[in-house]
């Protein structure tokens, strides 16, 4: 059984945040530590740890991950310049919190991806 984060606690309401959207699938709130003018987070409802954790039951929540950014890149009003998409993944991929999110930055150009 995966260890809960404290994104279960935001996703119950049990800890202040900036919640922008949530359905029965996924829940939406803005990074606490904002790295651009626009920096929200999409997560599913239910706790999977990592994208290495995903299962096929799991495709109805990840898409939805994404129709749920689009509208919310619409409502900051970064739809048109563009804005970025990202899933950290373990050590390498610089993932804090064990229960997939990703990360909606924008309002600004982000300069080439960083792979380095
Ligand atoms: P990652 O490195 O991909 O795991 O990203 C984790 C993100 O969660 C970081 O950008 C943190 O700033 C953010 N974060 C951690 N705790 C909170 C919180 N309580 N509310 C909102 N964002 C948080």
């Amino acid at each position: 059984m995966a260890e809960e984060t404290i994104f279960s606690k935001i996703i119950r309401k049990e800890i202040p945040a900036d919640v922008l959207y949530q359905d029965e699938l996924v829940t939406a709130f803005r990074d606490i530590n904002p790295r651009a003018p626009v920096h929200i987070l999409v997560v599913p409802n239910k706790l999977i740890p990592t994208t290495n954790d995903v299962e096929t039951d799991d495709e109805l929540a990840l898409g939805r991950m994404i129709t749920v950014a689009k509208k919310l890149a619409a409502d900051e009003g970064i739809a048109e310049d563009g804005y970025r998409l990202i899933m950290n993944c373990n050590q390498h991929g610089g993932q804090e919190v064990y229960h997939i999110h990703m990360h909606l930055v924008g309002g600004r150009a982000l300069g080439p991806m960083v792979v380095g």
